[in-house]
């Protein structure tokens, strides 16, 4: 076997992570996290790029909102030039992958759920009533979570309350479907704030 059909083989069976990341974004939409982590040299390449900086009294580590304004027709629009902290995350399928744990297919196929869970609740929270701009806020994207919340609240009701989940128990189901797939497979969220949803 000659060094290129090796080489060949090797990508085969090590796949670059991009394949997974490109088909995936949930990092950089709001679904897995509601801030990105900048480093405090990186204000002026957050300004230049576009991302919304966000200030917290409490807490000196500067980070920027998510959904990313960066994140536009499925991918990062500024690959090259991203805060550190974007090229060094990992999420547990992405770790997955590289220590070859999981195949790319396998992986794909988590995303394709994710992705197939957040359709649908979208859809189930689609109100013709309300104006597209409600969809953002300040011109920015909402996430999943975001419009979730909104949804409830257009209806009186707070998300995950009993009168939630009697009234839709169809949408309660659709979003702890995606929270559970979400924490199993790609960050676990019980490390997180509590007031992701
Ligand atoms: S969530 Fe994981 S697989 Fe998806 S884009 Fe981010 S690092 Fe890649
Ligand atoms: S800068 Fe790029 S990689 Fe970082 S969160 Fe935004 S879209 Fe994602």
């Amino acid at each position: 076997m000659s060094h290129a059909v090796l080489r060949e083989e090797r990508t085969k069976t090590q796949p670059n992570g991009s394949d997974l990341c490109l088909a995936c974004g949930l990092c950089c939409n709001g679904v897995l996290f509601d801030q990105g982590v900048l480093l405090p040299t990186e204000f002026d390449l957050a300004h230049e790029i576009g991302l919304t900086i966000l200030t917290s009294d409490d807490d000196d580590t500067p980070t920027f909102r998510l959904p990313c304004a960066c994140f536009q027709q499925g991918r990062c629009s500024t690959y090259r030039k991203r805060p550190e902290a974007c090229g060094r995350y990992r999420c547990d399928l992405l770790q997955a992958l590289k220590t070859q744990e999981i195949d790319l297919d396998a992986a794909l196929e988590q995303v394709a759920q994710a992705k197939a869970l957040i359709a649908e609740i979208e859809l189930l929270i689609e109100d013709t009533n309300v104006s597209e701009s409600t969809s953002e806020t300040m011109g920015e994207a909402m996430s999943i979570w975001q419009r979730a919340q909104q949804f409830a609240q257009r209806h009186g009701l707070r998300l995950h309350s009993t009168e939630f989940t009697r009234s839709f128990p169809q949408i309660q189901l659709k979003i702890s479907a995606l929270y559970l797939l979400c924490d199993r497979h790609f960050e676990h969220f019980m490390s997180k704030p509590a007031d992701r949803l």
